[in-house]
């Protein structure tokens, strides 16, 4: 997928991890919002959590279908009750600003149906690979005061240096599943307030992928491998699937029926003919590129360029590409409408190729964070000097198959 990652974190790390974790817990211990206490209560494997009874039908787990045990253990216990005011007002003014829309009122929704403390350890013996709790050999930290820290230790929290930490914490956003909004839009807040923390600013919350209109399950057989699509269509060709297709707040649904006609239709016939249109009309010519862009060329990439602008700062993926690809379709126009063919004179002639350039430029452009190795690729097409532009044909970005 040509994705990279600045660093690579394992709550398994004892160097960079457990510290912080420890250091976190203590800090969550001396504001007095730790305490043990014997509970018992209705644990889904699957969830890796207790059960509330809104999240029980028919005594199955309503995420995972499955039969949760009945678990009495001593643990201790984080105050979540103590910030339920605090948590309200903050995600309802949005200083935590969690969108969608409908993922917000969720987390109010969970919120004004009263929140319980939640169980914080295990024993050792359930969990013998976890974290001790400091001070309580018996007891293993569980997956909330482990797992939600790797966010900060990863950035050095408690470590002597804390220059990372204090450069990138809060974090501008956290992009999580639909199922993970309770940990972190409740728990995660509470204990960040709880240790006296920055709160991230956002919380995007993305849906599921489908596939064929059902839940991917091996039963099933219809989990797609994402590496056999890449195969066979290439990466950019599922990216372009999954920020194009995919709606940015709700689930989609995913078939190699629609990737393959988005594809032929969108990416061979759409952006692959516009480019290869401009770059066989432009071919060995010279185009001064003193030239200035003809005002409604320049007015449509500055109105994509703003309409791309307000999609991303919503992350609708899907939206802004739809913007790119009107533009594209207005280059087709373009040319349709100009018939650079039949024209004889060639500094008219001129005008329009260097008018398509820019438009194919500007796409280009656009596509950078989308689908990076085609942007490059046409850019590369495209030799700018200070007075001169010459094109070249390079390799065909989208092969039929
Ligand atoms: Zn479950």
């Amino acid at each position: 997928m040509d994705i990279s990652y600045d660093d690579f974190i394992r709550t398994t790390d004892k160097e960079r991890h457990w510290p912080a974790v420890n250091y976190f817990w203590k800090k969550l211990e001396d504001n007095g919002d730790i305490y043990p206490e014997k509970y018992k209560g209705y644990y889904c494997s699957g969830c890796e959590d207790f059960l509330t009874e809104r999240e029980l039908v028919d005594g199955k787990c309503i995420y995972h279908n499955l039969e949760p045990e009945l678990v009495e253990e001593e643990n201790y216990f984080f105050r979540l009750s103590k910030y339920q005011d605090k948590l309200l007002k903050i995600i309802e003014k949005g200083e935590v600003k969690i969108f969608p829309e409908s993922r917000k009122n969720e987390a109010l929704n969970l919120i004004k149906a009263g929140l319980k403390d939640i169980s914080f350890s295990r024993s050792v013996k359930n969990l013998p690979w976890g974290i001790p709790v400091p001070g309580d050999n018996s007891q293993v930290i569980y997956v909330w005061a482990d797992a939600l820290v790797n966010y900060i230790s990863a950035l050095g929290y408690g470590d002597k240096n804390p220059d990372k930490f204090e450069k990138y914490w809060p974090a501008d956003i956290h992009v999580i599943g639909k199922d993970n909004l309770k940990f972190h839009a409740l728990y995660w807040p509470a204990m960040l307030m709880s240790a006296g923390l920055s709160l991230p600013k956002e919380i995007y919350v993305h849906g599921f992928v489908t596939s064929g209109g059902q839940k991917m399950s091996k039963s099933l057989g219809n989990v797609v491998d994402p590496f056999e699509m890449i195969q066979k269509y290439g990466s950019e060709a599922l990216r372009y699937y999954l920020l194009r297709e995919i709606s940015a707040y709700e689930d989609g649904d995913f078939t190699e029926e629609k990737l393959k006609n988005l594809y032929q239709g969108d990416l061979a016939n759409g952006l692959g003919n516009f480019l290869a249109r401009v770059l066989t009309m432009a071919l060995k010519m010279e185009i001064n590129a003193r030239l200035k862009t003809e005002s409604s060329v320049a007015e449509k990439i500055k109105e994509t360029s703003k309409i791309i602008e307000e999609k991303m700062s919503d992350l609708k993926f899907n939206e802004a590409l739809a913007a790119i690809w009107e533009l594209i379709s207005f280059g087709d126009n373009y040319i349709n409408k100009n018939e650079p063919w039949k024209i004889s004179d060639s500094k008219q002639k001129e005008k329009i190729i260097f008018n398509l350039i820019a438009i194919l430029e500007g796409a280009a452009e656009f596509l950078a964070p989308f689908l990076p190795k085609t942007s490059k690729k046409i850019l590369a097409n495209i030799e700018k000097s200070e007075n001169i532009i010459k094109v070249y044909r390079g390799e065909n970005l989208f092969p039929r198959i």
